[in-house]
């Protein structure tokens, strides 16, 4: 019996989603990959699209436009992204932003913004790293200052995903520089006729080729004080934390949907390819680094389903989700390693599903904390 990687919080009403998201997964975003590819993003109607379909925000309650489901039917969404090694839609940074809305915006805020996030008319983005730090938040430097009845935010953002299609921009401010955590906050900042906002570089990077993740300039950008996330200065820190252990569990639950992709692809190659006169599936060396990714998976398959039941439960911990973050962005890197390595030189191809997924798995273990970070996360909890 071929061995099948099923989840414990699967159901049948989840499996008929799942078959709805992998169609529009196949018919929408597969085909248009490599243009997507060579443009450096998705491109608006493909998320239009996915608005149109319910595809976006589905854990947002339907009070703000958002599909009333929870964190699975967004893991489902992900999870056929990254089986098939897509990794251009940023949606899994969109409903983070949409998130911050629902669980620290003013009710105003949320009525404004989700449904229109829901329908794919503006898509997040959240800038909180700038060319001078990135770990260290405390660090930066972008200035809101408040004016009167708005606040004028100056600084320059990069590595922002979405940031060439975002309609809504979160971006994490000083609004007191002599404080640390207790001065900064979060602004809104929506881009369209955004006197002062620009677009720099659509960044180039060794992967997710069609991810626009750009650099962002702020010069004098004026925005009501009705757009301060919350609507109370000085928050933004403590809105960052409150929101990690979901962010965390997206990065652990598409690292583990990768490698299933990844193995399931590395097993149909070696059953194909021959050598010495025999497929190389046949060779033990094949046969015993299949068995040790095949192992590797439903470990992890263990550990992040009960993280998921307990992220449902709303008892997610930070260092727990770190754990997530830290093991299965690891974790991929290894499998990606060896299932590449099964390839032989077409792995190095990027017309290869397989290069593409080990060229975007590196990134898994730098963006949404890097592994360093998650282990100060871990080791302050022991
Ligand atoms: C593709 C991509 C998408 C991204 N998307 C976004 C986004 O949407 N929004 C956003 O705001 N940012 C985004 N980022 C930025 C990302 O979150 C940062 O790159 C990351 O947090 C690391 O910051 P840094 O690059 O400044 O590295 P640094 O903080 O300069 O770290 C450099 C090295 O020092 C290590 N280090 C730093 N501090 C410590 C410590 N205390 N202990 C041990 N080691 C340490 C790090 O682990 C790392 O190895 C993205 C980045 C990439 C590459």
């Amino acid at each position: 019996m071929a061995l099948t990687f099923t989840r414990s919080w699967a159901d049948e009403d989840l499996d008929r989603w799942r078959d709805t998201c992998s169609r529009f997964v196949e018919q929408e975003l597969e085909p248009g990959d490599e243009a997507a590819r060579q443009r450096g993003n998705v491109g608006k109607d493909l998320w239009l699209k996915a608005g149109e379909l319910g595809l976006l925000c589905t854990d947002i309650p339907e009070t703000w436009g958002g599909g009333g489901g929870d964190f699975r039917h967004e893991a489902v969404i992900y999870e056929e992204c990254s089986r098939r090694g897509l990794s251009g839609w940023g949606n899994s940074v969109h409903t983070i932003v949409a998130h911050y809305f629902l669980n620290h915006g003013t009710e105003e805020q949320r009525q404004r913004y989700l449904p229109r996030m829901a329908r794919g008319e503006l898509v997040g983005a959240i800038a909180m790293t700038e060319p001078g730090t990135g770990s260290d938040l405390q660090g930066i430097r972008t200035r809101a200052e408040k004016q009167g009845d708005h606040f004028v935010i100056n600084g320059s953002k990069t590595f922002i995903t979405n940031g060439f299609l975002a309609g809504v921009v979160l971006v994490v401010c000083k609004t007191d520089p002599t404080q640390g955590a207790r001065g900064t906050s979060i602004l809104i900042v929506e881009t369209e006729h955004c006197e002062g906002f620009r677009v720099g570089r659509v960044l180039d990077k060794m992967g997710m080729k069609s991810q626009d993740t750009s650099e962002l300039f702020f010069d004098n950008v004026t925005v009501p004080a009705a757009n301060l996330l919350g609507g109370q200065v000085g928050q933004g820190f403590y809105q960052l934390m409150g929101d990690l252990p979901y962010e965390r569990l997206i990065i652990g639950v598409t690292a583990l949907a990768c490698m299933e992709g990844a193995y399931e692809a590395t097993l149909d190659y070696v059953r194909e390819r021959k050598a010495f006169g025999k497929p190389i599936a046949d060779l033990q060396n094949t046969r015993f680094k299949l068995a040790e990714v095949a192992t590797q998976i439903q470990v992890g398959r263990a550990f992040i389903d009960r993280c998921v039941e307990s992220l449902l439960a709303g008892k997610l911990d930070t260092a727990t989700a770190s754990m997530a973050k830290l093991w299965g962005s690891e974790a991929q890197g290894r499998v990606l390693d060896e299932c590449l390595q099964l390839f032989g030189g077409y792995g190095f191809m990027n017309e290869y599903m397989i290069a593409r997924m080990y060229a975007d798995a590196r990134v898994q273990r730098i963006y949404g904390g890097t592994s360093e970070i998650m282990k100060e996360v871990i080791s302050r909890a022991l």
